[in-house]
């Protein structure tokens, strides 16, 4: 079987597909995978291990012998739970190879070999009855097989299929039920990531709108998880409309359906407003009496009680279709609709009729269809993109740096993916704009500029003077950002595509940006660390295999590169100050020579050097940057403000140091080098 990583390549600006070899044995899944996070999730194994015994006993109680079913062993913990609480054999499932490999040898070094049979199959694979990979049906159900929307991962068609087929009726579940809570608010920060605010400019003759076209107003957007740390939203940021009321819940004794279906709530907001977000979360109870709970509640939920931290289940936004007024005390219907694996809500206002129940009076029209974008916009731009777009101070930033490069007979070229650039450069007089590659057209045609703005699509280095009316481009310009960036320096393919229509240039150019730099940035995270950090006992078990395996996965191609996270999820105290350590120079063409620079970073505040963080900033004009990292320097404390629209690079450091006093100033050591035949940044740290 061939193996294919999906790879950007920052100087083309595309995906490609990369053949892995014999020996590659997912090692990018792996290491990037979140194992590591649920291992280091006390609260969630202090319960499963709670529930797990608790079941034992019960069924031991019962005079039966405990036979326990666990799909999706990973590491084989919950197996090794069930063990020790005295099941007598388990069947642990796990259809991700490496992970079953990995489960032999852990059950192996904690002396479980002979309790608990791995499986390296999907469970609706694994045959039940003489011969087959179980001897008879369990009677103790045990996954994890979770999401932050519950569904996500197909926990509902697993379920299904193992009570139809490989466990006893009457069978005790791990956990018991799954409850889907939901809150409704309004929140301009989280509606802009679905919806395009109109762009006011402010021009020469008079202020013009650009107003998103209709379709675009209407669409209901995308049907995939938006899942966040809603622990890092300010409580400013949102206005709660209602009560936590609860959606639906899941009992996973029984039978489980997976079909769609619809689950309907009333209630009655406690404040007016804009009803725009149904937020959402849930919490699993371990076993029937609901005494062992596990939840993903936000702060605000249960303020008392202390909040574990955990990347692998986190919380989910939801985007209500259009915008709804509520009035206090009046009376709405929420409906969450499911599929198999994921779930859209829809809010409508409750007609009061006698005879009717509200029930029946709006089965009818359950809206059933999940969310299809037909704009194309929330294809063209995710969440943190739309975001972007109706981030007016940055728009602002360029719209002023704009203003001092155009001239009413600038021939203008825009090289971006779905950038408004050309917009406002056309607002601003440039009197003739072509732009690069990805828009929408629809967009032009509301703002009505089909024929001020042409489109090309044509790679940059496919440009011809033609497609120019054989003209020479005046300025140039470009956020930049590509769909196809993964890490901050990718948007570098600016820099390259520049360099491609270079021929196509006036020899008096403006390019806008005129540079970029790249920024660093020594921090102690609060909690990020977690996801890459060993964690040897877990619950009492040996896990280290897994820890090696995933030392092993990091070191075999992910070895000096970093990963990207959006730090406003994040929070991480800066230990050193921001140091810009590499420029880019827009005006010029990318070298043949590797860019590369060495130093060292003194560390000012007392913490743990978990890594390095970099970002992008870019210099649009004289005295105007726009930063994707850092908003400000941080203050005394070392706290930082992230751009929250970006994802920033973050790179661990293998091992992590601890200044506790600093008379002895300490520094970390830096040798950073940008590949300019890959555009691709290594790094190297010493501590
Ligand atoms: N039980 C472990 C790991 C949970 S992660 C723990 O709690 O620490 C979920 C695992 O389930 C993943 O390794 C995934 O590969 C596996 N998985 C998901 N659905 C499965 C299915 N239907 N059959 C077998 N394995 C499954």
């Amino acid at each position: 079987m061939k193996t294919f990583c999906g790879r950007a390549n920052p100087t083309t600006g595309s995906m490609e597909w990369l053949e892995e070899g014999e020996d590659y044995d997912y090692h990018q899944e792996i290491a990037r995978s979140r194992y590591a996070d649920m291992l280091h999730d006390k609260d969630r194994n202090v319960k499963y291990y709670q529930g797990i015994r608790a079941a034992v006993s019960r069924v031991k109680e019962r005079g039966e012998k405990a036979i326990v079913l666990d799909i999706g062993t990973g590491t084989g913990l919950l197996s090794m739970m069930a063990a020790s609480a005295g099941a007598d054999f388990c069947y642990a499932i796990e259809v991700f190879k490496p992970m079953a490999n990995a489960a032999v040898k852990i059950v192996e070094k904690n002396g479980f070999s002979d309790k608990i049979k791995i499986i390296n199959k999907h469970s609706t694979e694994v045959t039940v009855g003489p011969g087959g990979d179980m001897q008879c049906r369990a009677n103790i159900l045990v996954t994890e097989l979770f999401d932050t929307e519950l569904i996500g991962e197909g926990a509902l068609p697993t379920y299904e299929h193992a009570h139809k087929y490989l466990v006893q009726e009457g069978c005790e579940a791990v956990p018991h039920r799954a409850t889907v809570y939901v809150q409704l608010v309004e929140s301009k920060r989280m509606w802009s990531w679905k919806k395009l605010f109109p762009v006011r400019v402010e021009a020469e003759d008079g202020e013009k709108i650009l107003v998103p076209p209709s379709e675009m107003e209407n669409c209901p957007g995308v049907p995939s998880v938006c899942d966040i740390q809603l622990n890092q939203m300010p409580s400013s940021d949102f206005t709660t409309l209602s009560d936590v009321v609860t959606m639906f819940s899941v009992d996973f004794s029984k039978p489980v359906q997976s079909a769609s279906t619809y689950y309907r709530v009333q209630l009655e907001p406690v404040k007016s407003g804009k009803a725009q977000i149904v937020l959402s979360w849930w919490d699993i109870d371990m076993d029937p009496s609901g005494m062992i709970n596990c939840t993903m509640a936000p702060y605000w939920v249960n303020p008392t009680s202390a909040l574990q931290w955990r990347d692998h289940w986190m919380q989910c936004v939801y985007f209500l279709p259009n915008e709804e007024p509520v009035l206090q005390g009046e009376k709405l219907l929420l409906t969450a609709c499911r599929d198999e694996y994921s779930v859209w809500y829809n809010l409508q206002k409750a007609r009061e009729e006698e005879n009717k129940s509200a029930e029946e009076e709006h089965k009818a029209d359950v809206h059933v269809e999940s969310p299809v974008c037909r704009c194309h916009a929330h294809l063209l731009w995710n969440r943190p993109r739309f975001g972007e777009l109706n981030d007016q101070n940055r728009t602002r930033q360029y719209i002023k740096a704009l203003r001092k490069v155009l001239k009413t007979d600038s021939v203008c070229l825009c090289i971006s993916d779905g950038s408004l650039l050309p917009v406002l450069a056309h607002y601003l007089g440039a009197k003739q704009v072509q732009y690069f590659v990805l828009f929408l057209h629809c967009f032009f045609k509301a703002n009505h500029l089909e024929d001020k703005i042409k489109i090309i699509e044509v790679r940059p280095e496919l440009l011809k003077p033609s497609h120019l009316e054989d003209k020479k481009i005046s300025v140039l310009v470009g956020e930049p950002f590509f769909t196809t960036s993964l890490l901050p320096w990718h948007n570098l393919y600016f820099w390259y595509a520049r360099t491609a229509v270079s021929t196509h240039l006036a020899s008096d150019v403006t390019v806008l940006p005129q540079s970029a730099s790249l920024h660093m940035m020594v921090v102690e995270f609060q909690d990020l660390w977690r996801i890459r950090s060993p964690c040897g006992i877990c619950e009492g078990f040996d896990v280290q295999t897994m820890d090696d395996m995933i030392k092993d996965s990091l070191n075999f191609r992910e070895s000096k590169e970093a990963e990207p996270h959006p730090l406003w999820e994040y929070p991480c105290k800066s230990l050193s100050d921001p140091l810009e350590v590499l420029t880019f120079d827009f005006t010029r063409t990318v070298p043949q020579h590797c860019l590369s620079t060495e130093g060292s970073v003194n560390l000012l505040r007392k913490g743990k050097s978990h890594g390095a963080v970099l970002w992008m900033e870019y210099h649009l004009a004289a005295d105007i940057s726009v930063s994707t990292g850092l908003m400000q320097i941080p203050d005394e404390k070392g706290n930082c403000e992230w751009n929250p629209h970006c994802k920033q690079a973050v790179y661990f450091f293998s091992s992590v140091i601890e200044s506790e006093i600093l008379s002895d100033p300490t520094a970390v050591t830096y040798a950073i080098n940008f590949d300019t035949k890959t555009g691709e940044i290594a790094m190297d740290f010493k501590l």
